[in-house]
């Protein structure tokens, strides 16, 4: 069965950039029929809080990707203690002293020589009498994990072949001083007790996914299928990193963006397919090819997302606004004119309230020019006491038209600012037809 995982670490809300990694998982495990596990990535106790998790299983469900259980790595340091225990035994792990001071020092020292700035293993020949004297000097050091320096290859789900000199990369500390597992150790441990089947990440991870392979291996598992899905940058290709905390999945929720129009982006974008606007998740599902995806960083523009979502809500059927509708005051004979009023002539369901406002007040700041002011009183003295009907804009206007002279947009252009205080909007019959007070000048 196909088992996959999105592993956020509950050190802040989710963003774009997480949601990519988080759909991926989910649509790989519903597209087999199989299972998606949300992990907690939470052994770092400083930095964890539950406002967090909760954001993120908020955030998770207000976009609908359905999770089959929870997982939290702080409930199962047991398990990484024994891992670690068998480590140990093999003679794969090893404690370290050496301040991060010092390994700075050693850094840039290779550098200077124009070498890969990959950890020396002085630890490794320190003899039992040194060891002793350092942990009596510095109390306890950092665990390592001793790689094997083989190639370590692995066929990517994005990149395709990849293999990684495991020698070009330092040999992971999988156990910090202070005795907390990192992340390293607890996500291998967990892929494998949790038979995870597929793991696709940032390309952030591709050296990780190099040691975890071997520590797998060296715990005596396979490993998952991996993929790496490739950074977003912002619109001109630049890093958007440090954006990202503005890009948080609540903040786009606030500011209107539709769940579908989210999703229908980010599950394409990246890929050789266009962006198609889905409707359901199931249609999401069906589309979803990973294959299709390249390594190239992906250009992300937070601009998309407003078309998509009004596109998105003029395709909604009435059944799916109409708790929104009712919540604006609007009576139920009228949601369904309303509604076909307003849907295409919205950004976000907010807007609705602005049109509702209009028709049962009037506008907010009708627009009425010095040189139309007496046509529009005059106008508006023609108009009978609402309410108004389909009809009412055609015979107001042609009695507006007959009494004034007026004709074609130096009739109709001052009525339609007057009435709704905007140049342009929605048929004026439908608008008239909606109107619940008399207009008043
Ligand atoms: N907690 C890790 C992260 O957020 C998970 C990475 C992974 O998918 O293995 O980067």
């Amino acid at each position: 069965m196909t088992v996959t995982r999105f592993a956020p670490s509950p050190t802040g809300y989710l963003h774009v950039g997480n949601l990519r990694t988080a759909l991926f998982n989910w649509l790989i495990a519903r597209k087999a029929g199989g299972e998606f596990i949300l992990r907690l990535d939470d052994t770092d106790p400083e930095r964890s809080k539950q406002e967090y998790a909760d954001g993120i299983q908020e955030d998770l469900e207000w976009l609908g990707l359905t999770w089959d259980r929870v997982e939290t790595q702080s409930s199962r340091l047991d398990r990484y203690v024994a891992a670690a225990d068998e480590l140990r035994a093999k003679a794969r792990f090893y404690e370290a002293w050496e301040t991060p001071t010092e390994l700075d020092l050693k850094r840039k020292k290779l550098l200077n020589m124009g070498k890969p700035p990959v950890y020396d293993r002085a630890a490794l020949a320190l003899s039992e009498e040194e060891k002793t004297a350092l942990r009596a000097e510095r109390g306890d050091g950092v665990w390592r994990f001793k790689l094997d320096h083989a190639r370590i290859a692995w066929a990517d789900g994005i990149l395709g072949d990849i293999s990684i000199d495991a020698a070009s990369v330092s040999d992971p500390v999988l156990i910090r001083a202070d005795g907390q597992f990192l992340y390293t150790l607890a996500s291998v441990v967990d892929d494998t007790e949790m038979g995870i089947t597929h793991v696709v990440r940032g390309s952030d991870h591709v050296t990780n996914t190099a040691t975890q392979i071997q520590i797998m291996a060296a715990l005596g598992a396979g490993h998952p299928d991996f993929a790496h899905h490739s950074l977003l940058t912002g619109p001109q290709g630049e890093a958007l990193s440090k954006r990202l905390g503005t890009l948080a999945l609540r903040d786009l929720r606030a500011a209107g963006i539709e769940p579908m129009a989210l999703l229908s982006l980010m599950a394409r974008l990246g890929s050789s397919d266009p962006i198609a606007l889905r409707s359901t998740h199931q249609e999401l599902i069906d589309g979803f090819d990973l294959s299709k995806f390249g390594a190239a960083p992906t250009k992300f523009d937070v601009e998309d997302l407003k078309p998509l979502t009004a596109r998105h809500l003029a395709s909604l059927p009435l059944a799916d606004m109409a708790s929104d509708i009712a919540a604006l005051g609007v009576p139920a004979e009228l949601a369904e004119p309303f509604w076909s009023v307003v849907r295409e002539n919205i950004d976000t369901r907010a807007d609705m309230a602005a049109w509702w406002a209009l028709f049962r007040d009037g506008p907010a700041q009708p627009i009425i020019a010095d040189e139309d002011r007496a046509f529009v009183e005059q106008a508006f003295s023609m108009l009978p006491d609402a309410p108004y009907d389909a009809q009412t804009w055609s015979q107001w206007t042609a009695d507006v038209k007959a009494a004034t002279g007026r004709k074609g947009k130096g009739l109709f252009m001052p009525l339609r600012l007057a009435v709704t205080g905007q140049q342009r909007g929605p048929e004026m019959a439908d608008v008239m037809a909606l109107l619940q007070t008399r207009p008043t000048v």
